[in-house]
C-alpha cells in the first residue's frame, strides 16, 4: 500500500466516524515553546489546555513533524527520521479510553478490501501504563487481546505530559512484531526493533504540578474534561504494509536512496556504512526540502541552524559515498517530485526552494575541502601528542572561518577516535560574541551599524547545544 492510499484511508476512516479533517500546519510552530513541530497534537494544544474553545469535538490529521533529537538515530535504527509524518485522532472531551482504543484496533485489523490497513491481530503487542488497569481490562475484556501480549511500562514510556504543569496522562502502545529476523522474542519490553512501536494513544486526563521533567512530579487532580490525543507514524505503518526493511525503503524515500545510488556509483545493500549514508541522505534532504519549503532558511541559529546542519550532514554524508561535484540539485528534485503529491506547495515553490538549496551546498562545497585539511592536520597533531581531545580553538576556527557546524566537527572528530574541547569553544564563541557587542557600543553613532549582524552570527555556537530543537521553557509532546 502506497503512502499516499494509508494516508486516505487514515482521514477517511476518522472522517466517516465524527472527525473532522484538519490540514497539516506548517513545520515551523505557532508556538513560543517550541521551534519545530515534533508531533500531531502541537496545533491542537490551546484546545487541549482549554485556552480557546474547540471548534469541534473530533478531529483528525496527517501532521508534518520534525525531530532533530532523532538525528543520532537515523539510518542506524530503522525506523527514525528526523522528518516524518504523524497521523493522528484527536478528541476534546468526547470519547475518551474505550473509544480510542476501540477505534485504533478497528482500523489496524480491519480488513484492506474493507478500507483498513489488515493487520494480523496476533502480530499487535499492547503496553499499558503500570498502574492503567482499566486500559489493560479494555485491551483484554472488550478488544480480546491475549493477557500475554499486553505489557505494563513505566513513566518514561507510558505516562505523558509537556513537561511542565498542565495536562498529562498514561499512555498506550500499539507495537508490530515484524518476526524472529529482528531478534529476540518477549514483546516491545524487552525488545524495540522486532516489536516496532506504530502508535501511542494517549489518556489526558489529569493535571501535573510543579516537578523534574517528564517523570517526577506530583499529580493535582482530574481535568475538568477528559481529551485523546493519538499519533501513529505513517512511514513506520507503511514499512509494515510494504513489506520493507526499515522505513527509508518505502515509496517516498527509496527513490531518494536510489537517486543518491545512481549519483554516487555505490550499491544499497553493499555494505553497512555505505547504506547508513545512504539512508542518512534520503532522510536529511527530505526534511531540509520540508523545511526550507515552510520557509526556513539556512542560518547560524534556531530553525536556520537546525536547516544548516541537517543540510550539511547529507553533502558530507554524499562526499563520503564519493560524490565529487554538486549534487542537491537532482536530490531535491526528487524529494519535490515525491513529496509534492501530497504537499502540492512544494512544486509551486519549487523554484525557490531550490535556489535556497543550491546555493547552500554552494557555500558549504567551498570550505568543506579546506576545512576538512584543517580538520585531518588538527587530528594527526593531536594524535601524535598523544592527546585524545581537540582543541576548542580548532573548533572554533573551523566554525568561524570554515562555517562548519560544531556539531560537523565533533561528528568527524569521532569519526577518527577524538573528542571535542566543547567547554573551550563555547568560551571562544562567547569571547567573540562579547567582542562584537562592545565594538557595537563603540560604534553606536556614526555610520550604519552592523555588528548587530556579527553578534546574531556569533550566536551560533550556542544556540546550536541547547536551542536548535526548542525554545526556553521547553515544551515536550507525545
Ligand atoms: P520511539 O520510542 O520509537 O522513539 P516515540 O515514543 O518517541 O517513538 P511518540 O512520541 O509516541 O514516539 O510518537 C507517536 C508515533 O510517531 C510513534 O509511535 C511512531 O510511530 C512515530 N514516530 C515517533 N518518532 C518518529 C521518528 N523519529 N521517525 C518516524 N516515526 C516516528
Ligand atoms: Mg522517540
Ligand atoms: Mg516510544
Ligand atoms: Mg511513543
Amino acid at each position: 500500500m502506497e503512502s499516499a492510499e494509508i494516508r486516505r484511508r487514515w482521514l477517511r476512516f476518522f472522517e466517516e466516524r465524527g472527525h473532522t479533517v484538519v490540514p497539516s500546519a506548517s513545520v515551523i510552530a505557532d508556538d513560543p515553546t517550541l521551534l519545530l513541530v515534533n508531533a500531531g497534537m502541537v496545533p491542537f494544544k490551546p484546545y487541549f489546555l482549554g485556552e480557546v474553545k474547540p471548534p469541534f469535538p473530533r478531529a483528525t490529521s496527517v501532521q508534518k513533524c520534525i525531530r532533530t533529537p532523532d538525528i543520532e538515530e537515523v539510518g542506524k535504527t530503522t525506523r527514525h527520521g528526523t522528518f516524518f509524518q504523524m497521523c493522528g485522532n484527536f478528541s476534546f472531551g468526547d470519547y475518551f479510553k474505550e473509544g480510542a482504543i476501540k477505534l485504533s484496533w478497528e482500523l489496524l485489523t480491519k480488513p484492506v478490501a474493507d478500507g483498513g490497513f489488515g493487520l494480523e491481530p496476533e502480530k499487535l503487542w499492547i503496553t499499558v501504563y503500570q498502574d492503567d488497569d482499566e486500559a489493560e481490562q479494555i485491551w483484554r475484556d472488550v478488544v480480546g487481546v491475549p493477557a500475554e501480549r499486553i505489557q505494563r511500562l513505566g513513566k518514561k514510556d507510558n505516562f505523558w505530559s509537556m513537561g511542565v504543569p498542565g495536562p498529562c496522562g498514561p499512555c498506550s502502545e500499539i507495537n508490530y512484531d515484524r518476526g524472529p529476523e529482528f531478534g529476540v522474542e518477549g514483546g516491545p519490553a524487552v525488545n524495540d526493533e522486532r516489536y516496532v512501536e506504530i502508535w501511542n494513544l494517549v489518556f489526558m486526563q489529569y493535571e501535573r504540578g510543579e516537578g523534574a521533567g517528564k517523570e517526577d512530579f506530583p499529580i493535582l487532580g482530574d481535568l475538568p474534561s477528559k481529551n485523546i490525543d493519538t499519533g501513529l507514524g505513517l512511514e513506520r505503518l507503511a514499512m509494515i504494509l510494504q513489506g520493507v526493511q526499515n522505513m527509508y525503503e518505502t515509496d517516498t524515500l527509496r527513490v531518494v536512496i536510489d537517486k543518491a545510488t545512481e549519483l554516487t556509483g555505490v550499491r544499497y545493500g553493499a555494505a553497512h556504512d555505505t547504506d547508513v549514508s545512504l539512508r542518512v541522505v534520503a532522510d536529511h534532504i527530505r526534511t531540509s526540502t520540508m523545511l526550507i519549503g515552510d520557509g526556513v532558511t539556512p542560518g547560524n541559529e534556531g530553525r536556520g541552524y537546525v536547516l544548516r546542519r541537517i543540510m550539511r550532514r547529507a553533502i558530507r554524508n554524499m562526499r563520503l559515498l564519493g560524490a565529487t561535484g554538486p549534487v542537491a540539485g537532482e536530490l531535491f528534485d526528487v524529494v519535490i517530485k515525491t513529496m509534492g503529491q501530497q504537499y502540492p506547495e512544494l512544486e509551486t515553490d519549487r523554484k525557490r526552494i531550490e535556489t535556497v538549496a543550491l546555493a547552500e551546498e554552494a557555500a558549504f562545497l567551498k570550505t568543506l575541502k579546506a576545512g576538512t585539511n584543517i580538520l585531518d592536520t588538527a587530528v594527526t597533531d593531536t594524535k601524535a601528542a598523544g592527546g585524545t581531545v581537540l582543541a576548542g580553538e580548532k573548533a572554533f576556527l573551523l566554525h568561524d572561518t570554515w562555517g562548519f557546524p560544531i556539531d560537523l566537527t565533533l561528528e568527524m572528530a569521532a569519526e577518527q577516535g577524538l573528542s571535542v574541547d566543547e567547554a573551550g569553544f563555547r568560551r571562544l564563541m562567547k569571547e567573540q560574541r562579547d567582542r562584537a557587542k562592545a565594538d557595537a557600543m563603540v560604534k553606536k553613532s556614526g555610520h550604519a551599524d552592523l555588528s548587530a549582524y556579527r553578534i546574531l552570527a556569533d550566536e551560533s555556537g550556542e544556540t546550536a547545544f541547547t536551542g536548535y530543537t526548542h525554545t526556553e521553557n521547553e515544551a515536550t509532546v507525545v
